[in-house]
């Protein structure tokens, strides 16, 4: 009996002193965290991805220049590194300075844009102001005052330019014929009669671009809402040369400016405009690679976490917020692991994917080559909505128990940022990607989990103030969130690579 009781506090012990030893941190854990409170450099790797490079447009300098030195950076913190070529645009873009303003007793500094892939100027190039011609009697009576001129076009940008291909050329010629059919019968006594509702012309800006054009007009100005928005010839990019390149500059104007003008312009005032855009090109095709650091598992390097976001970004600004703020976190969160000497079980795949912004081409392209790594991927975390704090993350039932041991030491890396799991019910696999690098992986059936993100400390942040505008920099990041965001995803992606199993999927997407 005396042995027995010996045994049974024997055991006790044993068990109480393996939950205590359970519940203590995984000092590579405890490692990571330390690093990251103490020597937290994700704002060093946003500061020379946003300012040294400046906007990583694909098919850019600042693109290539980025990735080569995420690479190298890589390569430093002791990790494998794939070039991993993903496509190509026939030329490459890089964008120089611009400048512009209204000459006169009212002059004024022009705040303005141009869609990159478009024309510069050639120099700085002076001229008078028009408002477009709206008809063919409107275009013959204007012609001659065309060449040498800025002109008004209607409409709203939407930050794409105006489509100069043939096939547009087509479009509008149809609406001017549509237009003067429509005018014509007006025109005749008894249309009034018949019960036809009456023809409205459709607004279609630039509608007599071609003939503009050949009449030797400077360049096209569209009114444009501030914080103003400048994204790329989404169209035309395909079929670019370096022999047939685009040569009238497309502007898109603060559309208070362009009231100013409009008006001026519409009282026969004379207005003189000067623009100086550099717009360089360069002869291509230029490929585009996704950055993948490599940190090769030690038990299963055929099983994968990936963790990352895309590299490129539009050059209106510096892409400082999209997406430096997902690319160097997750930097940060590799050398983190790195330094803290740990060998995950499975290996993590650093994705810093290109040609986001182009479509999801990157991400597109790894998927459709790398489809026997698909089934085996615990987890696609990708970073792309912002500089915020990670404060929980929504998991499935059968992920639970796993998920809720990684997470522990999240509570305490600072207590301003609370951590929560919750539950997340399954939903169907979309058959669509969504609109950033996660969405290819989802519609294959890999998980995707993201953290829910907060602006833990009120900071007025606005995601859509900067989306793709000229305010996307480096100044828009939020140091402390960044620095977080570095931590917590270091903690969690190591905690799932080092799991003794994959991540369960079951009930993760319905039906499956
Ligand atoms: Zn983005």
């Amino acid at each position: 009996m005396k042995t027995f009781l010996n045994y049974l506090l024997i055991i006790t012990f044993v068990v109480s002193a393996f939950h205590q030893l359970n519940a203590q941190t995984d000092p590579a854990i405890e490692r990571i965290i330390e690093a990251g409170k103490t020597d937290n450099q994700a704002m060093q790797h946003l500061d020379i991805l946003s300012n040294r490079f400046g906007g990583r447009l694909v098919g850019s300098d600042a693109y290539e220049n980025a990735a080569d030195w995420a690479a190298s950076k890589f390569r430093e913190w002791g990790m494998e590194v794939e070039m991993d070529e993903a496509g190509s645009v026939p030329v490459g873009f890089n964008r120089g300075p611009w400048f512009g303003r209204m000459m006169g007793e009212e002059s004024m500094h022009l705040h303005f844009v141009t869609p990159s892939y478009t024309s510069g100027t050639k120099g700085v190039q002076r001229g008078h102001v028009l408002a477009e011609p709206k008809t063919r009697a409107e275009f013959e009576r204007m012609k001659g005052s065309l060449k040498g001129a800025w002109v008004l076009i209607t409409g709203k940008s939407n930050g794409f330019p105006i489509d100069y291909s043939e096939m547009a050329d087509i479009k509008r010629d149809s609406i001017i014929s549509a237009n003067e059919t429509a005018a014509s019968k007006k025109s005749t006594p008894n249309s009034s009669k018949t019960s036809q509702p009456e023809y409205k012309p459709a607004d279609e800006p630039a509608l007599f671009y071609r003939e503009m054009k050949e009449a030797g007009i400077l360049g096209i100005i569209q009114s444009a809402p501030v914080p103003l928005v400048a994204l790329y010839d989404r169209k035309n990019i395909g079929n670019m040369t370096f022999e047939n390149l685009p040569s009238t500059p497309d502007i898109k104007l603060e559309e208070h400016q362009y009231d100013i003008i409009y008006q001026m312009v519409k009282e026969r005032r004379q207005v003189i405009l000067e623009f100086d855009i550099r717009n360089h090109f360069k002869p291509g095709p230029v490929k585009y690679h996704n950055v993948i650091g490599i940190i090769r598992g030690s038990e299963f390097p055929d099983e994968y976490v990936i963790m990352g976001g895309h590299l490129d970004a539009f050059d209106v600004a510096t892409g400082g917020v999209d997406n430096g703020s997902g690319a160097s976190p997750s930097m940060e969160a590799a050398r983190l692991i790195m330094q803290s000497g740990v060998k995950p079980k499975r290996t993590i795949l650093v994705c810093l994917w290109a040609a986001e912004e182009f479509g999801l081409l990157g991400s597109q392209s790894w998927i459709d080559r790398n489809k026997e790594k698909l089934p085996r991927i615990s987890n696609m975390f990708n970073r792309d909505s912002g500089p915020l704090a990670p404060t929980s993350i929504s998991v499935s039932e059968a992920m639970w128990n796993d998920m809720e041991d990684i997470c522990k030491p999240l509570a305490s890396i600072n207590t301003d940022y609370p951590f929560i799991l919750k539950k997340r019910e399954a939903r169907a696999r979309p058959l669509k990607a969504w609109g950033t690098d996660s969405g290819p992986f989802a519609v294959e059936g890999v998980p995707t989990m993201s953290f829910g993100l907060e602006d833990v400390k009120g900071l007025n942040f606005s995601y859509m103030e900067i989306w793709h505008t000229e305010r996307d920099t480096y100044d828009k990041s939020i140091a402390v969130y960044q620095e977080h965001a570095a931590i917590v995803t270091a903690v969690v992606v190591y905690g799932i690579a080092n799991l003794g199993h994959l991540l369960p999927r079951d009930g993760y997407y319905l039906n499956e």
